[in-house]
């Protein structure tokens, strides 16, 4: 039996077997999720609830010669479908090639000033204490090997801006970078005679992680469709998304299908994530896809997706979501290079199979397909109930009236 014919506790045990999955992870995961009360309690203000979502898995996702399982935390049917899909699709190609940057994390100390080269001057002055109040801001992220790098004074419109790029090492690095930036940022009221504006990191000035996949057509073939053919289309799709807008905010929507999911299943910020890829995506002045295809001269497609990654394997949430931690364990993230290649070819397979359905049969056929199970539960469907209802719904004309026929007639069945 395929992996996704399988009974979630089989799915489960086949993991353990194969030794991608702790038993205790799977037991973790086998039972009723939900945080501790005592956790949720105190995690946020005013909490009143749990909410929880279901956490599927892409198999072997080929990323730099390693077979990834990466976990999806998602209630959008049919993304986990499509980026197994594309999985399989890129290693029958030999995989996808992923490479990060190095991890820095800026934080933004502003001055709004009406003698802007005054300032600039003064802070340009004042490098080696803006170093030593950073690291004394955060010793034990000096400890650890990482601190401030980098920084930069910019003159903006108005304003004098002080930009600090802190290697945060495996951590997300927004309350280190915060804690660094207003530090410094209070330093430097003495020195410039007026505090900053403010301090804080950006969700952008991240470089991005850029991950490529060279396919052969015939790996492209759909039921009705050749292979070159759909590999044309998609470079065409590609194109379309670089000239209209309305286009690529979709193409990329789709990217984040994968990418939100499992950055969320992870543990990690999904709105810094989001926030960071939106406005790498506009970095031109003009809204472009984050992943690209075109056809080589020898015929073969070329994939390359560039996405900016603010995430971390340790800190923030991570450590009071036992689910992120089995999660980033399951994936193997033991490094932020790591989770952040893997997420960007997951953007790219996943890209690739909503571009290949596009191009092939539609979105709607796998969808819909997939939908009926949401409609089944929506009639009103339960336990063995929701099977049996989706399978009547798939070929007909779905709608969640036909559902609730459908549950009606199967519950007057079994009563006779
Ligand atoms: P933390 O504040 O949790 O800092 C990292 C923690 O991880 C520290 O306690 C550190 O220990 C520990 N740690 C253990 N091992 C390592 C290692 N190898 N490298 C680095 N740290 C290590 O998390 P972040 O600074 O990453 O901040 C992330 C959180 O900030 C997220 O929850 C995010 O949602 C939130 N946030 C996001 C904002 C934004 O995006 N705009 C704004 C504000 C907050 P030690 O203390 O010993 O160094």
């Amino acid at each position: 039996m395929k992996f996704y014919e399988l009974s979630p506790e089989e799915r489960r045990r086949q993991l353990v077997e194969a030794g991608l999955m702790t038993p205790a992870d799977a037991a973790l995961w086998a039972g009723t999720p939900g945080l501790d009360p005592a956790v949720a309690a105190h995690l946020i203000e005013n909490q009143i609830g749990q909410i929880a979502l279901p956490l599927g898995v892409v198999r072997d996702l080929p990323v730099n010669g390693r077979s990834v399982q990466v976990p999806l935390a998602t209630e959008e049917p049919s993304v986990v479908a499509a980026a197994n899909n594309g999985a399989r699709i890129a290693a029958l190609n030999g995989g996808v090639q992923a490479q990060a940057p190095a991890h820095l994390v800026v934080g933004e100390v502003v001055f709004a000033t009406a003698a802007p080269d005054r300032v600039v001057a003064l802070l340009a002055a004042h490098e080696a204490e803006i170093r030593a109040v950073a690291a004394a801001a955060h010793p034990s992220i000096v400890r650890r090997g990482g601190g401030l790098r980098t920084v930069t004074v910019t003159r903006l419109d108005g304003f004098v801006k002080l930009a600090l790029g802190v290697d945060s090492q495996a951590a997300m690095g927004a309350n280190i970078v915060n804690t660094i930036a207003e530090a410094v940022g209070h330093a430097a009221a003495a020195w410039v005679g007026e505090p900053p504006l403010v301090a804080i990191l950006t969700n952008g000035d991240t470089e991005p992680t850029v991950a490529t996949v060279t396919l052969a057509p015939d790996t492209l073939a759909t039921r009705n469709v050749a292979g070159a053919e759909i590999a044309r289309r998609i470079a065409q799709l590609s194109r379309l998304a670089t000239v209209d807008v309305a286009r690529a905010v979709t193409h990329n929507k789709g990217i984040m299908n994968g990418v939100g999911a499992a950055v969320l299943a992870t543990g990690n910020d999904w709105r810094a994530v989001a926030a960071g890829a939106h406005a790498f995506a506009a970095a031109s002045g003009r809204y472009q896809p984050l992943a690209t295809w075109h056809l080589q001269e020898d015929g073969r497609l070329a994939g390359r997706i560039a996405l900016p990654l603010q995430v971390g394997v340790v800190g923030g949430a991570m450590s009071a979501l036992p689910s992120a931690q089995a999660a980033l364990r399951l994936g193997g993230f033991d490094s932020v290079a790591a989770l952040q290649q893997a997420l960007a070819a997951l953007g790219l397979v996943q890209n690739l199979a909503a571009l290949r359905a596009l191009a092939g049969p539609g979105i709607q056929a796998g969808h819909m397909a997939l939908q009926a199970n949401s409609l089944a539960i929506a009639a009103g469907a339960t336990g063995d109930e929701i099977a049996v209802v989706a399978a009547t719904l798939r070929g007909t004309a779905m709608s969640l009236a036909a559902a609730q026929q459908a549950l009606a007639a199967l519950r007057k069945d079994e009563q006779q």
